[in-house]
């Protein structure tokens, strides 16, 4: 408190400090002036808008476009704050059909920097001209050029140094302004757009038909490539566009491009919803990558609650929510995802794809030219390492080099006993194996084995079969891990997971923090079968658990459900908590790495994998299996 003496008056701010004030709103850094002048171009019905920076747009921005123009007259008024000629009253800003409507950016780009408006409307026969320099607006003077605006705005924030402080480096403005660019041009694909930056073009996008072709623009064939379609209806929501591989991620989520009725747009449950579609299949600390258009009536949005109209109010977030995360979902449980080790190219410099792929491998392994030669059947350790090699992550790099895996299987206890000979084996016995030194017992087991899905297990933690093209490894507790997963998910869905009664429900002492949470959470485990009572202070009685964790205590299996409640401090929405459950769950009650299993069991687990839905990734994000086509491995050996 500075004193007693006289609060000041309240006053009305005069006309240029409220633009100025805006301006701050709207206007945080040269990008912001180009997505509003390219709005508004977009906004007259342009065909071809050029975008032109000098120094990031620190010194200048014009941009042209070939739209409808503004009639002389209105010059003036377009300038000014609060004028627009898109909505006309307050009814209209629900049902906003174009990108501006605050009539804000004009005025508010006006009163910190020098702007200059040049236009011509079809039936005027001469351009006009208007400058404003920090808010001074003079008057319209008649001017030449063609039908269209042309708008310069320089020296951003000439007259507010304090803003012109918190710009970055001429660099970063670029790569801002270029983004603000990309996200317009994105949403319209059926427009032409350029960019020139210091004198340098950098994009030139004529019109395309496919929304797929501009993508590839920007991001590369590489990145279109791997895009998955995506498209949903409701009689009132149109979702369509499409989503990166999860092979393909990033470690932020910028490359998120979400399209509402044209505007770009930022929303964090839908960033959720789309995280959610790929729960699972990424890494920790990876981000999707999408491209996604949601198109809707406009009264059901309400797009004026943030200066930049960048995030928006949904009048029904939920079923949105839902419905991306439904559509997705589904449309990756039909897509094959299996990752697959990209082979290095190879030295001698063949074409990568090569036409070899076409003929059905032979039954054996070609003799090597000498007997005493080990290539590595491992990739060398300069080759580009793909995304998840867990093998070749664990070995030692002497190993790699020296050291035939042949020896490491077979020398393990349990890869002694368990080994089931198929055709794979040949190919851990070693390159120098004689074509016909086929294990003795090969005939009557493989004939069980073109039977039954087979394979041998290594390490006790990988199984190894032969496939159609090549050779999988599978992560046994990945994958049994993903099979339950999905087993639980199901049964839950539908209501119809089996459940085990307590002959005498059993009393658990938990903390009492955590015997808040279960009892909150009571309705949520009753979906899972387990069934909890209050049973005084901080004990809980339970009377039934999923018939799945038979072999488990139900005191362990409820201290743990306890502290997986209690451990999610960012308290998830309800669908998180139980997926999360049913991740615990499911990881709790899979075989381990280190278990051995019988022959049965690795049958069992080969056969269930053709069954689940996603058996290519455990839920935790790391894939179940490696596969190395006859290609990749002819490849690493040089064959090819
Ligand atoms: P808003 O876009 O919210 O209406 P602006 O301050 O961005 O507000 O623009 C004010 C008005 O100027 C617009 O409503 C439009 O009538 C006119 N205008 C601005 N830019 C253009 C343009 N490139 N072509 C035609 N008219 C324009
Ligand atoms: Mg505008």
């Amino acid at each position: 408190m500075t004193g007693t003496d006289a609060m000041a008056a309240i006053q009305q701010l005069p006309a240029n400090v409220v633009n100025k004030i805006a301006a701050g709103e709207v206007v945080e850094r040269p990008a912001s002036v180009v997505k509003e002048l390219m709005e508004n171009a977009i906004d007259a019905g342009a065909t071809r808008i050029d975008v032109i920076l000098q120094k990031g747009g620190l010194q200048g921005i014009r941009v042209v476009d070939n739209g409808r123009g503004i009639p002389a007259d209105q010059l003036t008024l377009a300038v000014a704050s609060h004028a627009t000629s898109k909505i006309r009253s307050d009814e209209d800003l629900f049902r906003v059909g174009t990108l501006g409507f605050r009539g804000e950016a004009l005025a508010s780009i006006g009163s910190i920097s020098r702007l200059q408006i040049r236009s011509r409307t079809a039936s005027d026969s001469c351009a006009a001209e208007l400058e404003v320099v920090g808010g001074q607006v003079a008057s319209p003077i008649p001017s030449a050029g063609p039908e269209g605006t042309s708008i310069d705005v320089a020296d951003l924030f000439f007259n507010t140094p304090v803003r012109r402080k918190f710009l970055r480096t001429t660099q970063t403005e670029a790569s801002h302004a270029t983004e603000a660019f990309t996200r317009l041009a994105l949403a319209y694909p059926s427009l032409h757009f350029t960019l020139n930056s210091n004198q340098r073009t950098v994009y030139d996008l004529p019109p395309c038909d496919s929304w797929r072709e501009r993508i590839a623009t920007f991001f590369g064939n590489e990145l279109a490539d791997s895009l998955i379609g995506v498209q949903s209806e409701d009689e009132q929501t149109c979702l369509s566009g499409y989503v990166a591989n999860p092979a393909v991620s990033r470690a932020n989520n910028r490359m998120q491009y979400l399209f509402l009725n044209g505007r770009f747009i930022r929303d964090r449950s839908l960033q959720h919803a789309l995280s959610e579609a790929y729960r699972g299949l990424l890494m920790t600390g990876r981000y999707p990558v999408s491209f996604l258009k949601l198109d809707m009536p406009a009264q059901l949005v309400d797009v004026n609650v943030h200066p930049t109209k960048m995030e928006v109010k949904f009048r029904d977030g939920g079923r949105i929510y839902s419905q991306l995360l439904s559509t997705i979902r589904n449309r990756f449980l039909n897509t094959d995802l299996t990752a697959r080790l990209e082979a290095p190219p190879p030295p001698g410099g063949e074409p990568p794809n090569a036409p070899s792929s076409t003929h059905r491998p032979p039954p054996t392994l070609p003799l090597p030219t000498t007997p005493d030669h080990h290539p590595s059947r491992l990739p060398a350790q300069d080759s580009p390492i793909p995304p998840f090699p867990p093998i070749l992550n664990r070995l030692p790099s002497q190993h790699r080099a020296t050291t035939p895996t042949h020896a490491e299987i077979t020398t393990s206890p349990l890869a002694a006993q368990q080994e089931i000979p198929l055709p794979a084996v040949t190919l851990t016995t070693g390159p120098d194996a004689e074509p016909d030194a086929q294990p003795a017992q090969s005939g009557s087991d493989q004939a069980a084995a073109s039977q039954a899905p087979s394979a041998m297990q290594a390490l006790n933690r990988y199984l190894i079969a032969e496939t159609e093209d090549g050779v999988i490894v599978i992560d046994q507790h990945a994958l049994h891990e993903r099979i339950l997963y999905e087993q639980i998910r199901q049964k839950v869905l539908a209501g119809s997971l089996e459940t085990q009664r307590l002959l005498v429900p059993e009393p658990v002492d938990l903390s009492s923090e955590e015997a808040a949470a279960i009892l909150d959470a009571r309705q949520l485990l009753a979906r899972l079968g387990v069934d909890v009572q209050p049973f005084g202070g901080a004990s809980v009685l339970i009377s039934t658990y999923p018939a799945m964790l038979a072999n488990w205590n139900p005191t362990d299996l409820l201290r743990l459900l306890a502290e997986q409640l209690t451990s999610s401090t960012k308290k998830p929405e309800r669908r998180d908590l139980l997926d999360e459950l049913m991740h615990m769950i499911s990881c709790k009650a899979a075989i381990k790495a280190g278990d051995r299993l019988t022959r049965d069991e690795i049958a069992a687990l080969l056969q269930q994998r053709e069954l689940a839905q996603d058996a290519h990734h455990c839920p935790h994000g790391r894939p179940t299996a490696l596969v190395f086509t006859r290609d990749d491995l002819d490849r690493q050996f040089k064959r090819t």
